[in-house]
């Protein structure tokens, strides 16, 4: 019998298929033992591929299965693998090795004139991170064919260890919208539910074999059946495959600067409205839309949704499931893979923000009772400074590689000191890299050109920024208020926690305020202020955010559809009365009735 279990929506779009459940022992056991061997790991990196290929193929998408097809062969590539034991026998662990070989050569590629050539480098360097995951100990046990994935959880590192492709949908018995792994999931167009109370027990009756859903991310509902009733093999379209573009020769060189921002510098951080689709209101009123990237790889399709820019590149994914951290060449090949993607179009890089929700074996510090609370974000920079210092430099680095301005983002920012403590950070970075460029013999990394002076912005998501954000602005270039964890921590309610899900809604009037205040306090010091958390993209919420005065909203690739046409219904002098009422009405609720009429008006 089909038992169908309401849940929360959390991530659009239908799919069905086999379930398979998820279980924390299932989960990334990354104990670095080192004792299979780059060939035995590539082998098994190729196997997966292989396997994974063939699933595909057998469900009809022949170009997705070529793309495998051909990276399995790049797994037991001799060249790799050959650059990748010479760095090993050189004394780098062998992870690192496989990353850095493959970075190496994805480099050389990517700086192809033929662009077919150049695009390859994308595979070179997913399939070298592949390997490096089987050495890392870090392959995550996933599914066998492509599934429903249910469970209590799933950490936000299982979206990015099970391979694409695998997930067909997710629903949890937990969670919320806002978790980190529906973030991370509606990034990669994989549907979502949370808060499907009841589910694992109507799963359990049926028997993990036997078991079929579909899941409904739209709507919010998950059926469980057997395969007969529920219907399987109806997969929803997949995301169109990201090419990178070519490196374009890069040609200035400027010097690193010190100091405070001054206004030339604040107006250079204004949101670019050059190139991408037009987000606008009705009345004309342009607002930047940008794009949530989770992925190197996902810049790709952020530029062909005509994003401006990237408003968030959430780089825990170059981090997460993993024994060590990643090498600075690894990184620096990262970020510069985006930054080709966009060309000359802003691309915002947000500092590891790694602890809370997304553990990591490698840095010092015990396990903590309420890791929310604890050393995450910018707080890392005091105890374990080594990784942000290195992520800062990489950054540095390849904007370098590009000729570009870098802008980075501190999250988790609570205090003026973290502020300061950024800024210093970057300069550290940026000297170190500028003297390489000059031509340091001691450069391990030397770079082409001086980098730019990079663009520092603050994260204003812990309640305590938006409070000294007339401050705060004075310090930075830019400010991006997170809705997710703003709302985490004002209205004190676990992001995770599906029994608090009334009280999880950036629309609620106290957020609105704090949201106010840094808009006000922006704009006095007369630098851009953007959203980046959730409510962005979600059209009542956008309504709300530009009613408030943001000057850029950054969502889901997958929103902007929506949002978009949101804007292009309502008048900015409608939105700021919005905006005026929301922020003395009662309750999220109201608020979100009130830009709900605002919508049904046109
Ligand atoms: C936020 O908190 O709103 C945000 C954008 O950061 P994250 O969701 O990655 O914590
Ligand atoms: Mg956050």
């Amino acid at each position: 019998m089909t038992r169908r279990v309401p849940a929360i929506a959390a991530a659009p779009g239908r799919a069905s298929g086999p379930v398979w459940t998820f279980e924390p022992s299932r989960g990334s056991h990354p104990d670095g033992s080192g004792e299979i061997s780059v060939q035995d790991a590539a082998a098994r990196a190729a196997a997966t591929l292989d396997v994974l290929g063939a699933h595909l193929r057998a469900a009809g998408r022949v170009d997705e299965a070529a793309i495998l097809d051909a990276q399995a062969l790049i797994a037991t590539d001799p060249a790799l693998l050959g650059a990748a034991r010479d760095l090993a026998d050189a004394g780098a662990p062998q992870a690192d090795a496989v990353r850095d070989a493959a970075a190496g050569i994805a480099g050389r590629i990517a700086a192809s004139a033929n662009p077919r050539t150049a695009a390859r480098s994308s595979d070179i360097l997913d399939v070298g991170d592949r390997i490096a995951r089987v050495l890392d100990g870090a392959a995550f046990d996933g599914p066998a064919r492509p599934s429903v994935v249910v469970g209590r959880d799933l950490p936000p590192s299982a979206v990015v260890e099970i391979p694409a492709g695998m997930i067909l949908a997710i629903a949890l018995e937990e969670g919320s919208p806002t978790a980190h792994v529906a973030i991370l999931a509606r990034a990669l167009g994989i549907p979502v539910v949370v808060a499907a109370s009841g589910l694992l027990g109507a799963v359990a009756a049926l028997g993990e074999d036997g078991a079929f859903a579909e899941v409904d991310g739209t709507e919010g509902w998950i059926a469980v059946g057997s395969g007969a009733e529920v219907g399987s093999g109806r997969v929803r379209a997949t995301r169109a495959r990201p090419v990178d573009a070519g490196e374009r020769a890069a040609v200035r060189v400027t010097g690193a600067r010190t100091g405070r921002p001054d206004p030339a510098r604040s107006a250079a951080a204004a949101p670019s409205h050059r190139g991408g689709g037009t987000c606008a209101t009705a009345d004309g009123a342009r607002i930047g839309l940008y794009a949530n990237i989770g992925r190197p790889q996902d810049a790709a399709a952020a530029l062909a949704a005509g994003a401006e820019g990237i408003g968030l590149f959430r780089t825990e994914s170059l981090f997460l499931g993993r024994a060590s951290a990643p090498s600075e060449e690894s990184q620096r090949a990262a970020y510069r893979r985006v930054l080709a993607t966009m060309g000359d179009r802003p691309v915002v890089l947000r500092l590891a923000d790694l602890g809370g929700d997304r553990p990591v074996p490698y840095l010092s510090g015990q396990a903590e009772v309420n890791p929310g609370l604890g050393v995450r974000g910018i707080r890392l920079a005091r105890r374990d400074r080594w990784l942000h210092a290195a992520q800062l430099r990489a950054i540095a680095q390849a904007a370098a590689d590009r000729d570009v301005t870098a802008r980075v983002l501190a999250p988790m920012v609570a205090t003026l000191d973290d502020a300061d403590l950024f800024r210093e950070m970057c300069e550290e970075a940026w000297s170190a890299v500028a003297a390489e460029a000059a031509g340091s013999a001691a450069a391990t990394m030397p770079s082409s050109h001086v980098p730019r002076p990079p663009l520092l912005g603050a994260m204003v998501e812990v309640p305590a920024a938006a409070l000294v954000a007339d401050q705060l602005a004075r310090r930075v270039d830019y400010l991006s208020v997170g809705t997710n964890d703003l709302t985490q921590y004002a209205l004190a309610a676990d992001r995770g926690v599906a029994a608090l899900a009334r009280l999880q809604d950036a629309l609620d009037p106290a957020i609105l305020r704090l949201v106010r205040m840094t808009v006000e306090a922006g704009a006095a010091a007369g630098i851009p202020v953007g959203a980046c958390g959730e409510l962005a993209g979600d059209p009542e919420g956008a309504l709300v955010l530009v009613g408030l005065g943001v000057d850029s909203l950054s969502t889901e690739p997958m929103s902007f559809g929506r949002i978009r046409a949101a804007l292009a219904a309502a008048r900015m002098s409608d939105l700021r009365s919005l905006a005026e009422s929301a922020l003395r009405a009662p309750s999220a609720t109201a608020v979100r009735g009130l830009a709900s009429e605002v919508r049904r008006a046109r």
